[in-house]
């Protein structure tokens, strides 16, 4: 199921009507890792590179990147009215790229780009457990009820579950980092609401070992080092 025929890839990619795809394979203007390939039969799997017309449409190796979200873009690899996500890479490295892991439309920093579905499976199985780091700022002062509500366990009504221990240090009388195992829909937001705060602002540091560069400007990214990719888990 990780393999697909070229035709099935080219139209999927391109768009293109049957009988322009064999034209275009017929034509030799589709290289297979390298080589012109014709065979509109020909299997291909997730790391195989296909290149149309000097075009990279899948790279030839899983690629694992960290981008520092702005404010104002989709966690999404298209939207309609919306910058992406993806859209902040220049163009050429964004092809077979998702995104493991979102943010709200307003809330910024580490966001995860791979085009290896098992890692991000893995990255995000409630079984990994991993920790998500937030820098918060609320519209109230907060206080150690906060901490202790954060402890504890938060019905959540529309999806009949309880979140998990979450833990929060306060850092100023208005800002703190959370540290959560889990990502509800709006789940921060949703549990200061609990506490009777509005969420102003909601960064994200680091999602296991894998941490924010802060050299990374907002809009930016660099691919993981291999220590990063293989220590996430
Ligand atoms: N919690 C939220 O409410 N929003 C996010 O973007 C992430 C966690």
């Amino acid at each position: 199921s990780r393999h697909h025929r070229l035709d099935r890839f080219l139209s999927a990619r391109l768009q293109m009507s049957r009988s322009n795809l064999r034209l275009l394979l017929a034509a030799g203007r589709v290289r297979v890792n390298g080589q012109v390939e014709r065979d509109r039969q020909r299997r291909i799997g997730l790391f195989d590179a296909v290149v149309c017309d000097g075009e990279i449409l899948q790279a030839n190796r899983p690629r694992y990147l960290m981008i520092n979200k702005p404010a104002g873009v989709v966690s999404a690899t298209r939207d309609e009215h919306h910058p992406t996500v993806l859209e902040l890479l220049p163009r050429g490295q964004r092809e077979g790229l998702h995104l493991a892991g979102r943010l709200d439309f307003n809330s910024t920093g580490l966001v995860l780009l791979t085009n290896d579905g098992a890692w991000s499976r893995r990255l995000s199985l409630p079984e990994t457990g991993l920790w998500k780091h937030y820098r918060v700022s609320v519209d109230k002062p907060l206080s150690d009820e906060d901490v202790v509500s954060f402890s504890q366990r938060m019905w959540f009504d529309f999806e009949q579950i309880y979140t998990q221990p979450a833990r929060l240090t306060i850092r100023s009388s208005f800002e703190a980092d959370v540290w959560l195992h889990e990502g509800k829909y709006h789940q921060i937001k949703r549990m200061f609401g609990r506490t009777g705060k509005k969420v102003t602002a909601l960064h994200r540091l680091a999602v296991g070992r894998i941490q924010l560069d802060a050299y990374l400007a907002p809009g930016e990214s660099r691919e993981l080092t291999q220590a990063e990719q293989q220590t996430a888990l």
